[in-house]
């Protein structure tokens, strides 16, 4: 042994005395696979979030979701039972407490911010209740605004977005301004601007409370061909046959996957 090591062989056992023993870590319930699934759009494996201490409020506790490409979800469970905390995460908004996200097959709790928000940008659509249209820009303007923020090539935008409102039946209505469309026809445009890009995830959060049973029947429709083309949608909503129409549901209570149709025989 050198001098300069023999010299430091008593500070170095001073340090471990002084530095606590860190707690050993729990035995695995079982063993934690993070191989992604092929297929699989979204995996959550053992997901927890838990907001602040004294004590932590556990938002989502173990959650164990694998989703699969052109598959449309329903999310249903009581106000409180951790479905926005499922759906930050999976818009990848918010990270786990613990677990693993893969996103195509990556673990995305472990990219920085800035490649989240990459993802985020790249493959991930929003669809929200109350549409978030602009009322002065037309239909094509505000599905066009997608690309604006995301600073993509200005080159082509406007066929894009044209092509966009084309997917969801509203070409027609392209230079319309939000307020002389109806409902039904306003969530389409807020739905081609989630499409814009090389989106493989929809998520929607009550994408259907605004509106009438009729235009809740096209919306659902709607769901159906993007569906069918691929895309893969997770819709959180309080509507029965909105649930119902999904190709899979999902039952959250306290924080866990209480139900989900995918395993209990019926899906
Ligand atoms: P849901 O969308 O089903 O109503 P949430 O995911 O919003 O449920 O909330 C699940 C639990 O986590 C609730 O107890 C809620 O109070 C708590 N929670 C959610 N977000 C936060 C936060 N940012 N800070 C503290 N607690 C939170
Ligand atoms: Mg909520």
């Amino acid at each position: 042994m050198s001098f300069a090591r023999r010299a430091a062989a008593p500070a170095r056992r001073m340090l471990a005395t002084l530095t606590p023993t860190p707690a050993p870590e729990p035995p695995p319930s079982r063993p934690l696979r993070v191989v992604a699934r092929e297929n699989a759009v979204v995996e959550l494996v053992r997901v927890r979030r838990t907001f602040g201490s004294d004590p932590p409020v556990v938002a989502l506790q173990d959650v164990d979701l694998t989703i699969e490409r052109g598959t449309s979800v329903a999310v249903v469970g009581p106000s409180g039972s951790g479905k926005s905390t499922l759906m930050n995460i999976l818009g990848c908004l918010d990270r786990p407490t613990s677990g693993h996200y893969l996103f195509g097959g990556v673990d995305v709790a472990r990219l920085s911010d800035d490649e989240r928000a990459t993802i985020r940008a790249e493959k991930i659509g929003f669809v929200f209740q109350s549409f978030h249209l602009l009322a002065h820009r037309t239909a094509l303007e505000n599905v066009m605004l997608a690309e604006v923020y995301r600073g993509t090539p200005r080159e082509g935008r406007d066929e894009r977005a044209l092509a966009a409102l084309d997917r969801v039946g509203m070409s027609h209505r392209a230079d319309f301004l939000p307020p002389k469309l109806s409902g039904g026809e306003k969530q389409r445009v807020a739905i081609a601007r989630a499409l814009m890009g090389d989106h493989v995830l929809l998520l929607c959060d009550e994408p259907t409370g605004n509106l009438d049973s009729a235009n809740t029947r096209g919306v659902l429709a709607l769901f159906d061909e993007l569906a069918a083309t691929g895309l893969t949608l997770v819709i959180v909503t309080h509507e029965t046959d909105v649930a119902e129409h999904a190709s899979r549901h999902v039952r959250m209570i306290d924080g866990q996957i209480a139900e989900d149709s995918a395993w209990d025989g019926r899906g």
